[in-house]
């Protein structure tokens, strides 16, 4: 820069504030070169001698120092020195006779601005005075603007290592030219391990193909790339990333290319500036969201949606490629009753254990999915054959049949299982949707724990099951409802002491229907409740007409549903139409199955009491099936205990003391309950009952449930005395 040249065009005033020193070891030389300065606007002390001019220095911060060099004691050039030594931010002018080269050149090197000669021309030295202070200020301005560069460069670089953002420069090779930082924390690398490297070492392979389009030289302006997501390879053998496990970042980049100009007014490419944000959490909580919406939370399967999603894409597979595939329908039997006795969240426990328990008999490609409920459903995708779809069936079957152990109740499920295959059940979703739906009915109707195909000829028989509900209903209206009776007998001396009243339905079309068929839809809808009103009053009935006839009083059993227990004022509906008839409490019992007394509500022991107080005698029906103790069963005014039939069909020898029943026996004994075993179907067995001291039972050895008509003759033909079976010996 020519100082020089500029230093007319310097503003007077702004070089004339600078203070100056005169250093002079001769008073007149001082007080001249002083009013010479002042009267040219410029502020000057004076130092007589070196001494002077040393303390000064100390004490007050000056441009430039006029220095004389030639001085007793401390002469010019120790100023000079001791300036230098302490770095002082100022200019020197040597003003000195002396004029030797060596003293001068001693001078210059030692940073003198310019030299002097003693006499000076005035205007020459005014002139060098100015030069000098105009170059002093330029330092200053330098030394300042270089400080503020460095705190601005110091600043951007702050900003950019410390952006969240992984910020890069690549050449026109594609080579990174930088790096900011946080490429350590993001991929693992230090910056310098990245210089020159090309970018695609750092591309999964995943995104190899597309990657090249966005470095390429035409990113420019609008067509700049943004926000594109891709996967980053992180440095595997980094240990600082913190996300390491799946070794890969997913970010969102953005890349615009940098140009030059060049001579003939066009560009040249020259690289890629860009930067790369970090977006595996924004993807993560994305995927959390989408697996919401497409699984069902209690059992994590895949819900409807991508069920629906799945069997799409198999419908598409199989006809592409001629391949055949099975949906399949699964319910739960008798869900309803773990719910309503063991409570919500059992049955969610259980629900989870079941569709673990199926998803452990599948292969990877074939898809479990909850459809709410105890319902399941499950696609298997390219099955070859129907024995194929049955095995898997089976496979499942039996793995729900294994007792499920949950806190400390054991418990026995089963499964329908409706399956319809593509093409012979149907070629669109809904009719094999329809068609698994029906066989799994099927299953249901004909005794649940198994599993069935769709058939064309089940569309009629699935439907009309379907419509049991609505046909109840109409059922009770037409009076399609019977009683029928089953004796109760004392196993030592054949003589009936009982009869259970057991329902039937005489349906118009289909002939005589069992409750094991509507019972369950019943309590479902809750016309248990109309219905057992009704099979009350009916056994009322009938105990009257037994009255009518003379015939002796026996009890009568009726079976009662939890959900009527429950319901609000059973017990007074129960004792009114008892009242209404004019039969006393002690003629009835009602038999509870063991499962609508484990929830052990407070107000079904009310209820219970309220029966027991008016005589009512109550039995704990098919006993050892639910999940109950004994003990718990005694917070119950608990008259009978009834084995269930499974455990009479496993006696099948006299010396046998391992079966069920004994130890029930023992305990029923213990609580001094009255025993009665159902399903007692021979000799054999009832034997072993009347050995171990069952007071009664029933089964088809003394006679199946009979019409009431029939049950009727029955009592008014047996004998007056004695046994009213002989039984073959
Ligand atoms: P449950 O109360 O345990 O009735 C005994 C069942 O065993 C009856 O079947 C009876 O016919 C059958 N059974 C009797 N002896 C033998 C035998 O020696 N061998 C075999 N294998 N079975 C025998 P059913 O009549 O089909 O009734 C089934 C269930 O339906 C009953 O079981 C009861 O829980 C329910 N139920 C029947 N009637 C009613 C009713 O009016 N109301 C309610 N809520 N439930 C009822
Ligand atoms: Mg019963
Ligand atoms: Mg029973």
């Amino acid at each position: 820069m020519n100082i020089q040249a500029r230093v007319g065009q310097q503003p007077l005033e702004k070089l004339q504030r600078s203070r100056i020193l005169i250093v002079d070891d001769q008073q007149p030389m001082l007080e001249s070169l002083q009013a010479l300065l002042r009267i040219n606007g410029y502020i000057a002390d004076m130092a007589l001698g070196g001494a002077a001019a040393l303390e000064m220095l100390q004490q007050t911060s000056y441009s430039l120092v006029l220095l004389d060099l030639q001085m007793p004691e401390v002469d010019g050039h120790a100023v000079h020195r001791y300036i230098s030594s302490k770095n002082m931010n100022l200019e020197v002018i040597v003003v000195s006779g002396e004029s030797s080269f060596m003293a001068v050149k001693e001078a210059l090197r030692r940073g003198a601005y310019d030299f002097v000669r003693k006499p000076y021309q005035v205007e020459e030295l005014l002139t060098t005075i100015n030069n000098a202070l105009e170059h002093h200020r330029q330092v200053r301005q330098l030394r300042l603007t270089e400080a503020s560069l460095k705190e601005s460069e110091r600043m951007h670089r702050f900003i950019v290592n410390n952006s969240p953002d992984f910020i890069y420069m690549l050449d026109g090779q594609g080579r990174f030219t930088y790096v900011n930082d946080r490429v350590k924390e993001l991929l693992g690398y230090k910056p310098g391990e990245l210089m020159h490297r090309h970018f695609s070492s750092l591309i999964h392979p995943h995104n190899a193909d597309e990657i090249h389009n966005y470095f390429s030289e035409q990113r420019a302006g609008e067509r700049a790339t943004r926000n594109s997501e891709i996967r980053l390879l992180v440095n595997r053998e980094s240990d600082q990333v913190e996300c390491l496990e799946n070794r890969e970042l997913i970010v969102e980049l953005n890349a615009i290319g940098m140009y030059e100009a060049d001579e003939k007014g066009g560009r040249n490419f020259i690289g890629t500036l860009g930067c790369a944000r970090d977006i595996t959490a924004r993807k993560q909580s994305e995927a959390q969201i989408s697996y919401h919406a497409y699984h069902d939370l209690l059992t994590s399967l895949p819900n409807r949606v991508l069920f629906d999603d799945r069997v799409t894409q198999a419908f598409a597979h199989a006809r592409r490629y001629e391949q055949e595939f099975a949906l399949l329908f699964l319910d739960l039997d008798r869900f309803k009753l773990i719910n309503d006795s063991l409570g919500h969240a059992m049955g969610d426990r259980v629900l989870q254990q079941v569709s673990e328990r199926i998803q452990g008999c599948l292969r990877a490609e074939d898809t479990l999915c909850r459809f709410g409920g105890d319902e399941f459903s499950l696609l298997l995708p390219n099955i070859e054959s129907k024995e194929n779809v049955a095995a898997v069936a089976e496979k499942i079957l039996r793995a729900v049949r294994q007792p499920f152990k949950i806190d400390r109740h054991e418990l026995y499920l089963s499964l329908s299982i409706g399956i319809a295959r593509y093409p012979q059940a149907g070629e669109t979703k809904e009719a094999l949707l329809q068609g698994a739906d029906m066989a799994m009915y099927h299953v249901k109707a004909s005794g649940k724990d198994g599993y069935c195909f769709y058939s064309d000829a089940m569309t009629t028989t699935t439907s009309n099951f379907l419509s049991v509900e609505r046909d109840m209903y109409l059922a009770l209206e037409k009076d399609e409802f019977e009683l029928f009776f089953q004796p109760k007998v004392d196993p030592g001396s054949h003589i009936i002491i009982g009869m259970e009243a057991l329902l039937r339905w005489r349906h118009p079309e289909r002939g005589l229907i069992y409750p094991d068929d509507f019972i369950a839809i019943a309590e479902e809808s809750k016309l248990i409740v109309p219905l057992g009103d009704w099979v009350l009053r009916q056994a009322c009935q009938e105990v009257l007409r037994w009255r009518q006839q003379g015939l002796p009083a026996i009890k009568v059993s009726v079976n009662i549903s939890s959900v009527q227990l429950e319901q609000a004022g059973f017990a007074d509906k129960f004792i009114g139409i008892l009242q209404e008839c004019g039969i006393p409490g002690s003629t009835f019992e009602i038999e509870l199955a063991e499962q609508s007394l484990i929830k052990g509500r407070k107000d079904v022991v009310k209820t219970l009491r309220v029966l027991s107080d008016y005589g009512i005698s109550i039995a704990i029906d098919d006993f050892g099936r639910g999940y109950s103790s004994l003990s718990h069963l005694q917070n119950f005014p608990i008259n009978t205990l009834k084995v269930d039939r499974s455990f009479v069909r496993e006696i099948e020898s006299v010396a046998d003391a391992s079966c069920i029943v004994n130890a029930i026996a023992l305990m029923a004994k213990g609580l001094k309950l009255h025993m009665v075993a159902e399903g007692v179907e021979n000799l054999l067995q009832l034997d072993y009952l009347r050995k171990l001291g069952f007071n009664e039972v029933q089964g088809h050895l003394y006679g199946e449930a009979l019409p009431a008509s029939e049950a009727f003759i029955m009592l008014r033909t047996r004998p007056q005395t004695g046994p009213h079976f002989i039984l073959p010996n």
